[in-house]
């Protein structure tokens, strides 16, 4: 800003120096040429006047006379009267021979000899009149003398001046007559329009000085907002107007700066939006950005005056809190910046729930310079990703996560090989039908018995394999292992049906469908035994990829679930044109029902279930974890529940009573499952 500041002033300091020079070099030839040209075209006049009057004055002339310079009294006379005429104008007359003798004057002791000869000598040789300032002495009536103006006009006299007879072909010069003429009045005309010529030239040209001055002013101000606008710009977002990635380095540079001064804290929030990739691929690029713009503008109105929202690139955020007071208040304040997120997105007709995954870190707590902050703030957005928790502080056990999760992922690929795959073990969790209390069938749930870490829950290693392509082999573990366990129950005479989770990447190919027939052919299951269930919001973001998938699988017999109904966008009346058996509804609404003081719940869950049933969807509530809800859930029309209520999801041979006890009938578990 300094340094603009320099170059305003140097232009407009230059322009008036510059400006100055040439409009008074201009102003003063504009002056001198016009006043040139009015004496020019005043002693034009002059001397025209001068001719007549010589033409007067020598008339009563002989040429003989003339040229030899001898008038008589009568001639004297006669010049006399006709210089008479003009005595108001002329100071003095005389007639000159060509030689330069003094022939004629009306002065008393006139000069006898040319006062400007070379002047007279032009005349002279080529005929043409001759013009000369000079100055005249004159005696005022008091006695003094003064100088004033004159003109002197060597006019060449013509024998034809004088004979009109004279033969034509020569006409020689054959005097010269001198008149002075009186410049008093001419010389103060052309003085005024000299000094009124100046003046307009001056008024004009500060004008237009004036004006430019203005202009070069203005423009240079302009220019100045224009690079101060450029300066902005490129500290700016293109989409959302948000400060970009160099603006957030340079403020978080200052706010260490000073936070070292002072002993404060800086914390960084980094966000980014769950599936966004997704959102992006399917509903395009347009809603893409809208989608950001929103999210931006959300942010941008949570802002607190001395925080900064900065848009990384992609679906990357990040809050700077240049004076945060604790760690725990830096995750108060993400967890605020989540809650953004809970009204749904409206992106033209489409109405969209996304979810964002913040991480957190502080300085000095967690990094002690501006890139350890940002990679321990991103390390902390990745754990929050995978762990599904939404807002994650770092942690340095989080970071070893990034280095973790590359292990993770090769580790997984080692227990998906067949020599392993008993590491990845389905637990099972029953549903339960709400009218009769009996378990109607279970949903399988993928738990890791890793060697060193313990039992992992898919939230672990799921997301992982989604990144990695490593999902479709897990999904084909699943199926295998579910479809292995209704054989084996089938064996015991159980039929009972078991539901596998699938990913939005399992079902955008047909090839599951083949995958899933052959196994039921191979283990000699039937079709309706087995379930699937997808999300609603893997189902909203490829409809054209996943319907035709779910449209065979259903032609096959399996049952289809639409799970974690409710946080999607998807409106019940869609789900009568979707090939869906089965309609899941969210934890989060089950969960809500119980909550002291809220109706609202309780009628959203009415109206799904009652437009569920239209359609011929059985309703399942997810969730379950107290009799009071399972109780309302039942008396809302809810087919069946499923929770920790009833139980947790346990392996197979754990689920009470093992299934191949005589009985049949596992304790718990109510009610005929044999077909
Ligand atoms: P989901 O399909 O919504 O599964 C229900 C989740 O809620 C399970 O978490 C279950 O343990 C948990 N849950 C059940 N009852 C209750 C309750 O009363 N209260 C609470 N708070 N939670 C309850 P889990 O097993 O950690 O699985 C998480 C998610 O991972 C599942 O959500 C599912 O989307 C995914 N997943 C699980 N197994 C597989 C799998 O084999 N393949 C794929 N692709 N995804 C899987
Ligand atoms: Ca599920
Ligand atoms: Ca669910």
């Amino acid at each position: 800003m300094r340094s603009s500041g320099r170059r305003r002033l140097g232009l407009t300091r230059y322009f008036v120096l510059v400006s100055a020079v040439s409009m008074a070099t201009l102003g003063f030839v504009l002056i001198a040429v016009t006043s040139d040209a009015l004496r020019e075209q005043s002693t034009r006049t002059a001397a025209a006047a001068a001719r007549d009057m010589m033409v007067e004055v020598v008339r009563p002339l002989e040429v003989r006379d003339l040229r030899a310079g001898t008038l008589d009294a009568t001639d004297r006379a006669n010049v006399d009267a006709a210089v008479e005429r003009f005595a108001d104008r002329t100071v003095e007359v005389r007639l000159w021979t060509t030689s330069g003798s003094l022939a004629y004057s009306t002065a008393d002791s006139p000069e006898p000899t040319v006062p400007d000869r070379a002047l007279f000598d032009q005349a002279v040789a080529d005929g043409r009149s001759r013009t000369r300032a000079t100055t005249d002495e004159h005696t005022e009536p008091d006695g003094s003398t003064t100088d004033r103006p004159a003109l002197d006009v060597y006019v060449p006299v013509h024998a034809r001046d004088i004979e009109s007879s004279a033969r034509s072909g020569t006409d020689p010069v054959v005097a010269v007559a001198q008149i002075r003429l009186d410049d008093t009045a001419t010389d103060a005309g052309v003085a005024g329009a000299v000094r009124k010529v100046t003046a307009a030239v001056v008024l004009g040209l500060l004008t237009l000085w004036v004006v430019l001055l203005r202009t070069v002013h203005a423009t240079s101000r302009r220019l100045r907002a224009v690079a101060r606008e450029n300066a902005r710009l490129a500290h700016l977002d293109s989409l959302t107007g948000l400060p970009n990635r160099r603006m957030l380095a340079d403020r978080t540079r200052h706010a260490i700066e000073r936070a070292r001064r002072d002993g404060t804290r800086v914390g960084l929030v980094l966000l980014d939006i769950d599936r966004f990739k997704d959102i992006n691929d399917t509903l395009g690029h347009d809603r893409g950005d809208q989608l950001l713009e929103q999210v931006a503008e959300r942010l941008r109105a949570a802002l607190r005056d001395d925080d900064l929202v900065a848009r990384l690139g992609g679906d990357e955020f990040a809050i700077l809190l240049p004076a945060v007071a604790s760690v725990d208040s830096a995750q108060r304040r993400a967890e605020q910046v989540r809650t953004l997120f809970a009204p749904p997105f409206e992106l033209g007709e489409l109405v969209l729930h996304v979810e964002p995954s913040i991480g957190v870190a502080c300085l000095p707590d967690h990094a002690d310079d501006a890139s350890a902050l940002m990679r321990t703030a991103d390390v902390a957005m990745y754990r929050a990703k995978h762990s599904r928790t939404g807002v994650a502080v770092y942690s340095t056990q989080t970071d070893e996560s990034s280095a973790v999760r590359l292990q993770l992922l090769g580790e997984l690929h080692q227990a998906l090989r067949e020599s392993r795959q008993d590491e990845l073990q389905m637990y099972y969790q029953p549903k339960v039908d709400l009218s009769t209390g009996r378990t109607v069938g279970f949903e399988s749930l993928m738990r890791w018995h890793h060697p060193e870490r313990g039992i992992l829950t898919p939230d672990q290693f799921v997301p992982l394999a989604e990144q990695s392509g490593v999902i479709r082999e897990l999904t084909r573990h699943a199926l295998a292992s579910c479809v292995a366990q209704l054989a084996a129950w089938r064996d015991v005479g159980w039929y009972v049906p078991i539901a596998v989770n699938l990913s939005a990447h399992d079902v955008t190919s047909e090839t599951i469908v083949d995958e899933i027939a052959a196994l039921l052919s191979r283990f000699d299951v039937p079709a309706r035994l087995l379930e699937v269930e997808i999300t609603e919001t893997a189902l909203v973001f490829e409809p054209a990829r996943i319907v035709p998938v779910l449209t065979r699988l259903g032609r096959l017999g399996v049952q289809v679930a639409i799970d974690d109904f409710g946080i999607g966008s998807t409106s019940i009346s869609q789900l009568r044109n979707l090939p869906v058996d089965i309609l899941k509804i969210d934890r989060l609404f089950v969960r809500d029902l119980t909550e002291p003081g809220r109706e609202a719940p309780e009628v959203i869950v009415q109206a799904m279930v009652e437009l569920a049933h239209s359609f011929g969807l059985t309703v399942v509530a997810e969730g379950v974890e107290d009799e009071r809800t399972a109780v309302l859930l039942a008396q809302l029309g809810a087919d069946q529940a499923q929770g920790y209520f009833y139980a947790r999801p346990l392996p197979a041979d754990r689920l009470e009573p093992p299934h191949a006890a005589g009985s049949a009938r596992p304790a718990g578990l109510t009610g005929p499952f044999r077909s």
